[in-house]
Order: C-alpha cells, then structure tokens, then sequence
C-alpha cells in the first residue's frame, strides 16, 4: 500500500536532537523542492534566503528593493545583507527544533559567518548536501520554472555566480567532514529517498 508522504515523519523521540542542514547546489539543482519534503520529514524550520529575499521585495522594503536589483540581474546579494536576515531568523522559536538552510550559505564569508553564528549559539552543523545535476539538465528545469530571474542571460550569470563564488564551498565543507554529494537526476521522489537515507544514517 502506497504510503502518504507526510506519515514518513519522524517520531517524538528521533526528533529529540535536533539537526541542522545545509543544502547546497547550483540554481535547478531542487533544493527548494528537496527542502520542502525535508522539512516535513525532520519537522524542522526551512530558511530559503531567495525565498525571504522575494518576500522583502514584494513587501516593498529598502533591503527587498536593494536585493532585487542583484537577484534580477542573476547575482548574489551581498554577503552583510543576506547574514543579516538569517541572523534575524534564527532569532525565531521555530529554529529550536533544527534548521535547513536551502541556499545559503552562498559564499565563503557566509559559511564563515553561519559558522560564527552557530558556534555562539553551541550548536554544531550537522551535514552539508549537496545536489549535483548536469548543466544541461539544471537549464531545461530552470526554463520551465519561469521565475523572473530564469531567462537565459540571467541564468547563465546565476551559473557563473555559482561557479566562481558557491562552488568553493564544497572544499569548505569536505574538509570539516560534514559534506555528502548525491546525484540530484531522478525523479524528486527518487531524490528524496537518498537524502532521507543520508539524514537516518546521520542521526
Ligand atoms: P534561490 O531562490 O535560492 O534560487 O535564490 C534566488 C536569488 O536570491 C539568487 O540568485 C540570489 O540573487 C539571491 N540569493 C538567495 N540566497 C542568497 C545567498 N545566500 N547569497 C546571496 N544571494 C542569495
């Protein structure tokens, strides 16, 4: 018998210790899809920096308006803008129960800040994921998400932001231990089933 997705959920007692979780990858990699089955499997809090960065600008605030004129043009947003409204969401209860960061940290300094940030609070990293998928396949998926910030100049910017500035990251990560890299090409179902392997061998 098929079983619902959301019936997957950890028990009390596996969600007692907490996890943090970083996901990293290029732009179509399905970060935000993959975090979003997470979140319900860990029952953790889902912090997308694109996703508050979009609601900034749709809210219309000085640091919404600022970060689109980058997200528009298919760059990062500066480092100081991005880590000051993670800092403030971790101010919030529901990072308590854990935390997926889904695309950030972005850059070196921001790994290194994410890194200050949790050793003030005591509380480790527990596993960076990243998703590999072939360029030509993150294109195709990207062309028809038709976001605004998915036309083909903007996406080939958002490539070259990644290579150049995220990249890194995963020789960041790898030497702290803390790396796994899956094969992000099946279905997002098939995708799903590696990580949650990943997260119940870590816990
Ligand atoms: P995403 O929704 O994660 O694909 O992010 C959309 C856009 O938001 C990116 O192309 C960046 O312009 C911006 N953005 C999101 N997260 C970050 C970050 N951690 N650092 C810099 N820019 C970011």
């Amino acid at each position: 018998m098929a079983t619902a997705p959301d019936s997957l959920a950890l028990s009390p007692r596996q969600l007692s210790s907490p996890m943090r979780i970083v996901f990293l990858g290029p732009p179509g990699a399905g970060k935000g899809t993959q975090a979003q089955r997470l979140e319900k499997y860990l029952q953790v809090a889902h912090l997308s920096t694109g996703e508050m960065l979009r609601r900034a600008h749709e809210a219309g605030t000085p640091l919404g308006q600022e970060a689109a004129c980058y997200m528009n043009a298919g760059q990062l947003v500066p480092d100081d803008i991005v880590v000051g409204v993670v800092v403030d969401r971790l101010t919030e209860k529901d990072c308590e129960r854990g935390c997926l960061f889904d695309g950030f940290p972005r850059t070196v300094p921001q790994a290194e800040a994410l890194d200050r940030l949790l050793a003030d609070r005591k509380i480790p990293l527990d596993l960076v994921i990243a998703l590999n998928v072939s360029e030509s396949l993150l294109v195709e998926r990207l062309l028809s998400r038709g976001r605004v910030d998915d036309d083909p100049e903007t996406i080939r910017e958002r490539f070259r932001q990644y290579h150049q500035l995220t990249q890194p990251l995963l020789n960041y990560y790898s030497t702290r231990g803390v790396l796994r890299q899956i094969t992000a090409e099946g279905t997002p179902d098939e995708v799903f089933g590696k990580i949650r392997s990943i997260i119940d061998a870590a816990r």
